[in-house]
């Protein structure tokens, strides 16, 4: 798949994930700001396993608004908008997001480097201050998902305000997406924090956020798998002792049969 670059060239993408993922961010905010033009925009980038947009909107947003974005979404994505580049000076950057009442923008661009190029991204009616790559089509951006809402701090410090961050992800097809919600799925399941409570093995509690209160039930586990990693620990010490003979004897691996009988406590070389 083919990006572009703030100067407008184009190249084959190096990762394309993320300049989709990334795409999808900016779908998100067009979407927003179509739905809820009230709404300030702050920062939207592509991360590790999908992407987020910050926004300042009054009461942030429900479960709702996220389907309803969704489907202006795919709208927007269906429109096949092409996204292109263009670079202003500072003074008219900061004038243009002034008069689009962008002021978490306008901050943005103040806070830049005096050498930092000043790039934004429009696809349709949307403009975002952007240092891209983008994707050139938002058709590109043709398996996408709403994940979760947050809080989330401007700049990432408690004395700014708190906006609404809204995660999502995006694949470049359909299966990929649907294998890794599957995952997600499958891990929620799992969750320890999930499974902990179900099981009656720990608590948690105001006292201390994130930190495990372990049951009776709980600690007999907890002294079970020390116990194991007890007698592991002193047979794996056993084996570098036995190791080091072993090498001046010649040998060099452990065979299965011996490693079980190492693990039954027996001598592996026996
Ligand atoms: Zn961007």
């Amino acid at each position: 798949m083919k990006i572009i670059l703030p100067d407008g060239s184009v190249q084959e993408a190096e990762d394309e994930l993320r300049a989709i993922r990334h795409t999808a961010s900016h779908v998100l905010a067009q979407a927003v700001k179509r739905l809820y033009p009230e709404t300030k925009l702050a920062i939207g980038p592509a991360i590790d396993d999908g992407f987020y947009y910050d926004f300042d909107r009054e009461g942030g947003f429900t479960p709702e608004d996220l389907e309803k974005l969704e489907s202006e979404m795919t709208k927007i994505v269906k429109e096949n908008l092409p996204v292109k580049p263009f670079v202003l000076p500072r003074d008219e950057a900061i004038k243009f997001m002034e008069e689009k009442s962008e002021p978490y923008k306008v901050e943005l661009i103040q806070d830049l480097p005096d050498e930092e190029t000043i790039s934004f991204y429009q696809q349709g009616e949307f403009v975002d201050l952007c240092a891209g790559p983008h994707i050139m089509y938002t058709k590109g951006v043709k398996a996408f998902k709403l994940t979760s809402i947050a809080g989330a701090y401007w700049r990432g410090s408690e004395k700014n305000k708190m906006l609404t961050r809204i995660y999502g992800t995006a694949f470049s097809n359909k299966t990929d997406l649907e294998s890794y919600l599957t995952m997600m799925e499958e891990a929620k399941k799992r969750d320890h924090r999930k499974l902990g409570k179900e099981l009656g093995l720990f608590m948690f509690a105001e006292e201390g956020p994130g930190f495990p209160f372990f049951l009776p039930k709980g600690m007999t586990l907890k002294n079970t798998l020390i116990d194991y990693w007890r007698t592991i620990h002193r047979l794996l010490k056993e084996m570098e002792h036995k190791d080091m003979l072993a090498l001046s004897g010649g040998k060099i691996l452990l065979t299965s049969t011996q490693l079980e009988n190492m693990m039954n406590g027996l001598d592996p070389y026996s």
